[in-house]
């Protein structure tokens, strides 16, 4: 996408004619409004008119003094002389007189007006004026935005613009295939309608942030030579009430016209959450879903109209959206797996130079579980990083650092960690990765540093997944237990005192143990039952307890005891292996870095 710089000259323009406004309400309209209709006269017509009896309200200032005719049609200002008979005069002339010390308006009144009414207008017209260019600018060139009554949001995106083909999707081959078959009939309906099949009207992406759905919705378009609208289901309920519906309405009427084409609908968890019927419920979000329902049901399945959504909470989603005919097909895109993850790499590496000689499978070996978009923003931050080194081509030393930075954060350069510090970080680490090494079905560290990042963490050890793995026998999950309780046992063990350093790792060996009693039914006691269902399988995996309270009450126990007795065991191989715990983490300390490899090496030596 080509970026669009601001424009600055409106800018300047804006203020120009802000200031040419301010300055013309200054001068002339407040002076005016104060001023029309006064005329300035000399002492001697006020004495004269005061003689003939021809005056009626008399205003006296101190150096001024303002006073109308007898029959108030005019009103004219004279200078004050202190004339000490005035009084006598204007009680026999018969005016009604009084000393004002005000300037007829107010000075609050007059404040009001010269300065905050301008200050408002120019505020106003700065906002609309910004939202005016931010409108302009948040609409890609290529890409035209219409439909009744202008902004809906809706757009569409030229078809040669989005230019994305399945090639450009690495990995997901079971999607691809899935979507190839839309894509075929978008190509040739009568094939399908010969035959009298209806197509699926639309289709669910599934799967976790990053996982690359918007970038196969538009794939499909791409393949398919059709027009693609993108919306994104917040965008539907963000407005007032009743906008949503009608957007909705909207969307699919330019859909229509357009046909046959994609209509793209991102995070569409926001609209179609289940209608749970709470009193005070979300009545808009509602409206907006039950019109969604009624325009899928409205068109029928071969008018060339291909609804795509995407979510990575569908067990949320309105039973209603997924019943036949809606949004039948399920269509999981999954997190890369080592294959995948290098092919990413290559189809994002192909944008930049590189060196000779970068292996990009040992990247996606330290990326395990990074999604598509992380690895894209490993690449860039590799050529970033070879940027600021001075170097033409980015190498491997980039790219591995790169893929710490969007593991783990940045380096901080200014948090230094005091000596105490660095030292009890170093035997944590240092506790993890031997554990882990000890244990041998336990995958060896990569890398250990003891740089801060901007992520917080003080430390951070690489683990490295050789191939993937997709079961994961009790004797591993316990090890890894072992290896989380790791950092926290060689503190005590060392310093006989313990930190705040270790709360994520206790959190992490606790959510294990919990579903090794509750999901994965390895304990004796439950045999097979589940106590937990998942929630949330693509955010963080969220479970909730389905089993009684005394239950509840008897997981705890286990999994304290199960923790317990993995802290116990690393507890003991550490001291069994102490002469080697303070050698690495010696060298972790002096080195702030230790490689896999050199890890392996001090472990190995014979003393
Ligand atoms: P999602 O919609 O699933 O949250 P996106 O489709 O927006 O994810 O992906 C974000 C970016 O990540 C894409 O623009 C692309 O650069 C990269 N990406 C994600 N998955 C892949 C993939 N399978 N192949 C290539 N690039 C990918
Ligand atoms: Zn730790």
């Amino acid at each position: 996408m080509q970026e669009v710089k601001p424009d600055k000259k409106p800018m300047y323009m804006f203020w120009l004619i802000a200031l040419v406004v301010l300055c013309i309400l200054n001068m002339v309209v407040f002076p005016a409004a104060v001023n029309s209709r006064v005329k300035e006269v000399d002492y001697g017509t006020f004495m004269t008119m005061m003689d003939d009896k021809n005056i009626g309200d008399v205003t006296i200032d101190t150096d001024e003094i303002v006073f109308t005719d007898k029959a108030g049609t005019q009103i004219y200002k004279t200078g004050n002389l202190n004339d000490p008979n005035l009084v006598d005069r204007l009680f026999e002339s018969g005016a009604s007189f009084n000393k004002e010390i005000v300037k007829q308006m107010s000075p609050l009144t007059y404040y009001f007006l010269s300065l905050v009414v301008p200050i408002l207008i120019m505020v106003a017209l700065s906002r609309w004026v910004s939202k005016k260019m931010a409108d302009k600018l948040g609409s890609n060139p290529t890409m035209m935005q219409f439909g009744m009554g202008g902004n809906n949001g809706a757009k569409i995106y030229v078809k040669s613009d989005t230019g994305i083909k399945f090639k450009d999707v690495a990995g997901e081959e079971e999607a691809k295939e899935l979507l190839q078959e839309i894509v075929d009939y978008l190509h040739n309906p009568q094939k399908y309608t010969e035959i009298g099949a209806s197509l699926p009207k639309g289709a669910l992406l599934v799967g976790p942030p990053g996982t690359g759905k918007t970038l196969l919705a538009k794939a499909v378009a791409g393949e398919a030579d059709v027009p693609f609208f993108s919306i994104s289901g917040s965008e539907f309920v963000q407005m007032f009430v009743g906008m949503g519906a009608a957007k909705v309405r909207d969307l699919f009427k330019q859909a229509k016209e357009k046909a046959p084409c994609i209509v793209f609908i991102d995070e569409i968890d926001t609209i179609g959450k289940k209608r749970d019927g709470q009193i005070g419920g979300n009545d808009e979000r509602e409206q907006t879903l039950n019109q969604l329902l009624t325009e899928m049901d409205g068109f029928d399945g071969n008018n060339g109209v291909v609804i795509l959504a995407a979510t990575n909470r569908p067990e949320s989603l309105d039973p209603a959206l997924l019943r036949p005919g809606r949004f039948d097909r399920r269509i999981p895109v999954e997190l890369p797996d080592l294959q995948g993850r290098i092919d990413i790499l290559k189809v994002h590496g192909a944008k930049i130079k590189t060196a000779n000689g970068v292996d990009y499978s040992e990247i996606a070996r330290a990326a395990a579980g990074a999604s598509g978009a992380e690895l894209a923003n490993i690449i860039n931050e590799a050529a970033l990083r070879a940027v600021r080194m001075g170097r033409r081509k980015v190498e491997q030393q980039d790219l591995m650092e790169s893929v710490e930075v969007v593991i783990a954060g940045y380096q901080k350069k200014n948090k230094i960690l005091s000596d105490k510090e660095k030292l009890i970080v170093s035997y944590h680490e240092v506790g993890h990765a031997l554990v882990a090494a000890l244990q041998t079905n336990s995958a060896p560290v990569q890398k250990i540093t003891i740089i801060p990042r901007t992520s917080g963490a003080l430390g951070y050890t690489m683990q490295v997944d050789e191939g993937e793995h997709y079961l994961m026998s009790k004797t591993e999950i316990e090890n890894k237990i072992a290896t989380f309780t790791g950092g926290r046992a060689a503190e005590e063990i060392i310093f006989k005192e313990i930190t705040t350093g270790a709360s994520n790792d206790i959190e992490q060996a606790t959510k294990l143990a919990k579903a090794m009693v509750s999901r994965f039914g390895m304990t004796d006691k439950f045999g097979m039952v589940a106590m937990e269902t998942m929630n949330n399988q693509y955010l963080g995996g969220d479970t909730s307890l389905t089993c009684s309270a005394e239950t509840q009450t008897k997981i705890d126990e286990m999994v304290v005891n199960i923790v317990e007795t993995q802290h116990d065991k690393a507890k003991k191989l550490l001291e069994d292996n102490i002469m080697k715990l303070h050698e690495i983490s010696k060298y972790l300390y002096e080195n702030e870095t230790i490689t896999g490899e050199e890890f392996m090496q001090i472990l190995s030596k014979k003393d």
